[in-house]
């Protein structure tokens, strides 16, 4: 027996539906045509006895004289009796016929039989009223009449002149409509009977299509259950059809990789702060302990402190940047975009890094057109300020550092070049990645830097609809170029309302 529990996932499953609706499509179908069929059916029977009345009326008209002679009118039938054919039309056209004058009185032949058959008596006969009415019109006129026994009738009537083509006489003759009655009982019945013999076997076609064309879809689903965090590496094997399973196949393979390069780069991220923030913590505590076993001075004490001051202070900026960065990637960092001369916003960061510059020996120099933009203007400062620091940073005394501001066919382009150390080219497709530094690159008298501030500006140009691009040779200097959208064409990829930009983490 079939507990409720069990029918209700049957009733919900995807395959009962489909066998449903298929079953239900299939019943208004055989309906609607059927109805068609039988209409057409219908027509046809109706045309085929139109046809076989017109037929015996013009015959009618050739064997029919109507004769009046001393004030007697009398209908005379002009045929071969000797002729099996005409007289079987005779006799067939006789089975229902009605001759009567002006006034309803029935004709009668020469013997002075009347001219009118039990059938159509049955009927009963046209009043005067109506025979006017026929008379009057020209065509023929159609009826259907039924008889005492409720046996249906088409009658057709019409005018039939006297010889000297003076006194019109009403004329009806009609066939029984029956048989025609009787096939179409047939045929609705028949039809009504088999209906629920192909819907049944329709039903179960479905069922069975359904199972057919459901079975690769449970297939594909166990596939994707099996998939979990720690095994993001296996695919849903394709079916080779080509088909749109195969097309889901493929997303669902797409969607397990991307999630598949996500957990990577979680991992990686937190195997780097863990990392970033072991070696300050390590610092400090050893310099806290080497404190606290060897120092006897105030002032050493003091030194101590100062050191593990400085880390401590690493220690917050790498925070405040990671935390930065993840709300800006999560997309919970708001831009507050206005409408501003970009190169006014470039001008005055250029002009904050003058005296930097001089004491590092590095000439600055800008060559900045006017370009309006609608953009985040501390975002904007960031991300300049970052490539300059790092220019600075990376070019020996003595070195340039040229920034260009233009309006390129794709954008504003922003463009920072310096004539320092250069990238390593195998380098070069991470240094946007968070953490990443060159090796080998802070050991040269430069402050360690945080690996995050070619991701910051990644993401800055990104969040405006852009881009950023590196072009490096080694030893002879780098160009990082910005592409912003000019003007009102900008897309952000911050879209929900978020968290507003601390300040004074403008350095970072
Ligand atoms: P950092 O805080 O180390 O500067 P960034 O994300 O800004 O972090 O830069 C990542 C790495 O890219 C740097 O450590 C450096 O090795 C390299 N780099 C960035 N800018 C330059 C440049 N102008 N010249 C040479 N190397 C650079």
């Amino acid at each position: 027996m079939i507990r409720s529990r069990d029918l209700r996932r049957i009733t919900r499953s995807l395959r009962f539906r489909l066998t449903v609706g298929y079953a239900l499509f299939f019943c208004v179908m055989l309906i609607g045509v059927g109805a068609i069929f039988r209409q057409k059916l219908a027509a046809s029977l109706d045309a085929q006895i139109r046809d076989a009345l017109d037929q015996e009326w013009a015959g009618l008209r050739g064997y029919l004289r109507i004769e009046i002679e001393n004030n007697k009118t009398k209908a005379l039938w002009y045929y071969d009796r000797e002729q099996p054919d005409e007289s079987f039309f005779i006799q067939r056209l006789q089975r229902i016929y009605y001759i009567a004058d002006a006034e309803g009185h029935v004709l009668s032949d020469e013997q002075g039989n009347l001219q009118t058959s039990e059938a159509y008596e049955s009927i009963g006969h046209d009043s005067p009223a109506q025979i006017a009415a026929v008379l009057n019109s020209k065509g023929p006129h159609w009826e259907v009449r039924k008889s005492s026994k409720g046996v249906p009738y088409l009658i057709r009537s019409g005018a039939v002149y006297d010889e000297d083509n003076k006194r019109p006489f009403f004329v009806a003759i009609g066939r029984s409509l029956a048989d025609n009655q009787g096939i179409l009982y047939q045929f609705t019945w028949t039809y009504v009977a088999v209906i629920p013999v192909v819907l049944l076997s329709g039903c179960f076609l479905g069922w069975f299509l359904a199972a057919r064309a459901l079975t690769p879809v449970l297939e594909v689903a166990q596939a994707a259950n099996r998939i979990s965090g720690s095994n993001l590496s296996l695919r849903i094997p394709s079916r080779g059809a080509g088909d749109e399973l195969d097309y889901l196949i493929a997303t669902f393979n797409r969607m397990i990789q991307r999630l598949e390069s996500s957990f990577d780069q979680i991992r990686q991220f937190s195997t780097d702060v863990s990392h970033e923030l072991r070696t300050p913590i390590t610092a400090i505590r050893g310099q806290l302990e080497v404190a606290l076993f060897t120092t006897s001075t105030a002032e050493q004490y003091r030194e101590a402190i100062l050191n593990a001051l400085q880390d401590i202070e690493r220690l917050s900026q790498i925070v405040r940047a990671l935390l930065l960065l993840s709300q800006a990637e999560s997309g919970q960092l708001a831009l507050q975009r206005t409408r501003l001369n970009l190169s006014e916003l470039v001008a005055d960061v250029v002009d904050q890094f003058q005296i930097p510059y001089e004491e590092a020996g590095v000439r600055l120099t800008a060559d900045l057109n006017a370009c309006f933009a609608e953009v985040d203007r501390i975002q904007i400062e960031r991300m300049i300020s970052n490539l300059l620091s790092n220019a600075m940073k990376f070019t020996p005394a003595g070195g340039e550092v040229r920034v260009r501001l233009r309006a390129a066919p794709e954008g504003l382009e922003l463009m920072v070049e310096d004539t320092g150390c250069g990238i390593p080219g195998d380098h070069l497709p991470h240094i946007f990645d968070r953490f990443y530094r060159v090796p080998g690159r802070d050991s040269a008298g430069r402050e360690r830097g945080l690996g995050l501030g070619l991701s910051f500006v990644y993401w800055i140009a990104k969040a405006h609809g852009g881009s950023v691009r590196v072009e490096s040779v080694l030893e002879k200097g780098s160009r990082f170029i910005v592409l912003l959208p000019a003007s009102s064409s900008i897309t952000s990829t911050t879209e929900p309302p978020g968290v507003e930009v601390p300040s004074g983490m403008n350095e970072l």
